[in-house]
């Protein structure tokens, strides 16, 4: 099985964090997304340890909530104590109605409206990573006009890119998010911020990509970010007491993908850290990541319910599931990898080639091709696995497909975290 929390029963039928999927399936309906909180802790605890272990007692992670933002995982991240990354009004409304504390936010984001920018400071965000001039002037008016001095990250794009997928990877020079160091252009929004009233310069912010199976594009930041950090001190004496390196760890979505240890690989960026900051010799800035999807995505698994196995002569065989791109649309998106299980029948000899498709009117509303699992046939329970990160947040109401609901999985008990959504949900906002 593609992870730990996947396991196969006497019946023949998928369990998830040891329960049976099938009759989870029974009791909540299909589609329907499940979330092993035990999993969520865990990871959320690896990158705390490994943080502090190898970074310094003051770094500390900070979940990228666009991942999946829902009141639960706040509330989650609240008692792990650690810090989020927010990108918008509504994640930071998400969190502060679980009482997250704020002053524990990133407020992230290459165009944050005004409106954006008065709610982010009335309710008490830490830090805003600031992107562009613009958005500097309008922090340091608006503080300004609140009587507040708003602390600030600046975003740099390191130039490196770490040959991800192309629509996930950020940190190259020609982005839209950031300033590039390359250009001279950082330096200037440095001292643009130094100067700005009512605005507090604590240091810097890279995101390089996501997706990355190994530590080699965070050291490369590490060295940039570290050398830039020298560069600005020695121009205008300022020591940033901050460097965010972002998120970016990949996951095993499927058997050709590799296992990574987080632990090991935080030790390496760790060890690189450590000795580049004596090498340039520099006060070691406190170091924050932000993990999203090695959060989460591991922690999720989809169940939907089979319609119809088809097969079209001579091409292939289709198999007609009650989701699809409303509740996953990365294989739409990226053409992501998937893991596919028959979770009424895990095993059998007698496997089908088929392809996964959604209820849309979209050819393109696929799960996965190609995949091999015991011919399902009408009512059979379909998982998909490792569904936990960009799933349900990048869920849509398309052809009014309402979104499914979302069970926590904690220690063999469960309950609903989200419930369905409804019809008249649907119409909600309609005149
Ligand atoms: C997307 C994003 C993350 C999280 O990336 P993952 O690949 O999910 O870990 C973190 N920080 C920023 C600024 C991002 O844009």
């Amino acid at each position: 099985m593609i992870h730990d929390n996947i396991t196969v029963n006497e019946a023949n039928h998928l369990e998830f964090a040891g329960l049976d999927t099938t009759l989870l399936a029974k009791k909540y309906g299909t589609p329907l997304m499940l979330l092993d909180t035990d999993k969520v802790r865990l990871n959320m605890q690896v990158y705390k340890n490994g943080l502090a272990k190898y970074f310094g007692e003051t770094s500390y992670p900070c979940y990228a909530s666009k991942a999946l933002s829902i009141k639960e995982i706040y509330r989650i991240a609240k008692q792990e104590n650690i810090g989020i990354d927010v990108v918008s009004s509504g994640e930071i409304f998400t969190a502060k109605s679980v009482d997250f504390p704020l002053g524990k936010a990133f407020f992230h984001g290459n165009n944050k409206t005004d409106f954006d920018v008065e709610y982010a400071i009335d309710n008490g965000v830490g830090y805003f990573v600031a992107d562009n001039v613009e958005e500097i002037n309008a922090i340091s008016k608006i503080a300004g006009e609140k009587g507040v001095n708003q602390k600030i990250l600046i975003r740099i794009t390191p130039g490196i890119d770490p040959h991800t997928n192309a629509k996930i990877t950020t940190g190259q020079v020609d982005s839209k998010f950031g300033t590039p160091i390359e250009t001279g252009q950082a330096f200037e929004l440095v001292e643009i911020a130094l100067k700005a009233k009512n605005v507090e310069l604590c240091g810097f912010h890279c995101h390089v990509g996501s997706q990355c199976f190994d530590s080699t594009s965070f050291i490369d930041a590490v060295v940039i970010m570290l050398s830039f950090i020298r560069d600005v001190k020695n121009l205008f004496g300022f020591s940033a007491s901050i460097l965010n390196l972002g998120g970016g760890y990949g996951v095993r979505y499927v058997d050709s993908d590799p296992q990574i240890d987080i632990l090991s690989n935080l030790e390496q960026v760790g060890k690189a850290f450590n000795q580049t900051c004596d090498a340039l010799n520099i006060i070691k800035p406190q170091v924050i990541l932000e993990p999203g999807r090695s959060i989460v995505a591991d922690a999720g698994l989809t169940l939907y319910t089979c319609g119809s196995f088809k097969t079209i002569e001579g091409y292939k065989n289709y198999v007609s599931i009650d989701g699809g791109m409303t509740d996953n649309p990365r294989y739409a998106l990226y053409g992501s990898n998937y893991t596919v299980y028959n979770a009424s029948k895990v095993n059998s000899d007698k496997k089908v080639t088929a392809t996964i498709a959604g209820r849309c009117c979209e050819s393109g509303d696929i799960i996965q091709e190609n995949v091999q699992i015991p011919k399902p046939t009408r009512n059979d329970i379909i998982a998909v696995a490792v569904t936990g990160a960009y799933n349900y947040s990048m869920a849509s109401n398309y052809n009014r497909i309402t979104k499914p609901a979302v069970v926590s999985v904690e220690n063999k008990t469960h309950k609903i975290i989200v419930k369905r959504e409804s019809f008249e949900d649907l119409v909600k906002n309609e005149i």
